[in-house]
């Protein structure tokens, strides 16, 4: 066992943050006009673009991963057009939700929480009537389902006008994403989860075609408009003052994790993933999320079979220095997560896994 001098974050965001990584944001604070913000602006460009693999821009924002939700409803469907939410989970109903507030024309393709979404089913909606934008939740963190972005990306990529954008807030840099390859023209994250930097500021890539579809989009709002976002953006700087000492931190730990390089931190994410299900199922737990379609980054556990006390779990596992999830919404104690994300070693999940075997006497 580790001696620590704090409680490990051990929840689906936000996460634990190194200790490097916190110092970082302690540099002397710089002016947002100055020529030392517009260096760091164009170093988190190069590197945000290889994070994502995009060849176009990240809009880097002083929000949390919400605020680009409401950001990609706003400016990415046209006042009088349709868009389509792919709903399975807290996240992505509550993004469908926000497409609806801010005046959208919604439709949706719900599936039972736990099961993902295929590209079947948005083939077939997607005949059916015409769509400014399909909205997707790549990881949805409340049940532990992947989506397959890849095969939904090729559906959607053959309707000329209609635009693919995804949440990946707790897959982005967890779980495999290709943002150009896929055919995704947004991808938006926020810092607070498998980035693993404190919560405070959003990234997403973002494609020439979303920029050309926010100009055709008359009320934008000011806060989430891409337009004034991206003439900003071409000078290395942003519309409204930004969360430099957060900037500072996703610097260093940009450095970091392509240091260590995407396919490996991929790899660290599934070998965590797989080491978490083979424990579930052997202590005679489920895995909510349905087979194939299981994330990376986070296992929702399946708590129903054997219906141990999350709450009492939870105590347990904070007298050992953790800090664990009691399950997400509709499906909280039925089920509990084990975030597995972020900077988070396999070593680390070893040790949790004994502790809830203490726990349950296994
Ligand atoms: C956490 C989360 C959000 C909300 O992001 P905030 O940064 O808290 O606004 C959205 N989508 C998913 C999938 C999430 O896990």
């Amino acid at each position: 066992m580790t001696q620590r001098d704090h409680k490990y974050l051990l929840l689906p965001g936000p996460v634990e943050v190194r200790k490097e990584i916190l110092e970082a944001q302690t540099a002397w604070m710089i002016g947002h006009r100055s020529t030392a913000f517009a260096e760091l602006f164009a170093r988190l460009q190069t590197k945000l673009k290889q994070a994502f693999l995009t060849q176009y821009r990240v809009f880097i924002h002083g929000s949390s991963g919400t605020g680009l939700w409401e950001g990609a409803s706003r400016n990415c469907v046209r006042d009088d057009r349709r868009v389509l939410h792919l709903v399975g989970g807290a996240f992505s109903d509550r993004w469908a939700k926000i497409s609806a507030d801010n005046g959208k024309l919604v439709d949706t393709i719900d599936v039972d929480w736990g099961q993902a979404h295929t590209a079947e089913m948005v083939a077939d909606a997607l005949k059916k009537a015409h769509y400014d934008a399909v909205m997707a939740v790549h990881n949805e963190t409340s049940t532990g389902v992947t989506n397959p972005i890849k095969e939904i990306g090729e559906v959607v990529r053959q309707y000329d006008d209609t635009l693919f954008i995804i949440d990946t807030v707790s897959g982005f840099l967890g779980a495999e994403l290709r943002v150009d390859e896929w055919g995704v023209d947004m991808a938006l994250t926020s810092s607070q989860k498998a980035f693993a930097l404190p919560p405070g500021i959003a990234f997403a890539a973002v494609s020439d075609r979303v920029i050309a579809r926010a100009k055709q989009v008359k009320q934008r709002g000011y806060y989430f408009d891409f337009v004034e976002i991206e003439k900003s953006l071409q000078k290395n700087n942003t519309p409204a003052t930004p969360p430099i000492s957060l900037m500072f931190a996703a610097d260093k730990q940009l450095d970091d994790i392509l240091a260590e390089g995407l396919e490996n931190r991929w790899a660290r994410h599934l070998h965590m993933r797989d080491t978490t299900h083979a424990w579930a199922l052997s202590r005679g737990f489920g895995l909510f999320a349905q087979e194939g379609y299981r994330s990376p980054t986070v296992t929702t556990v399946d708590n129903r079979q054997k219906g141990i006390n999350v709450d009492d779990l939870a105590k347990f596992m904070s007298g050992k220095g953790f800090t664990i999830d009691k399950g997400y919404g509709e499906i909280k104690g039925q089920t509990f997560r084990i975030a597995h994300m972020g900077d988070t070693q396999p070593a680390v999940i070893d040790e949790v896994l004994a502790y809830i075997d203490e726990f349950i006497g296994a």
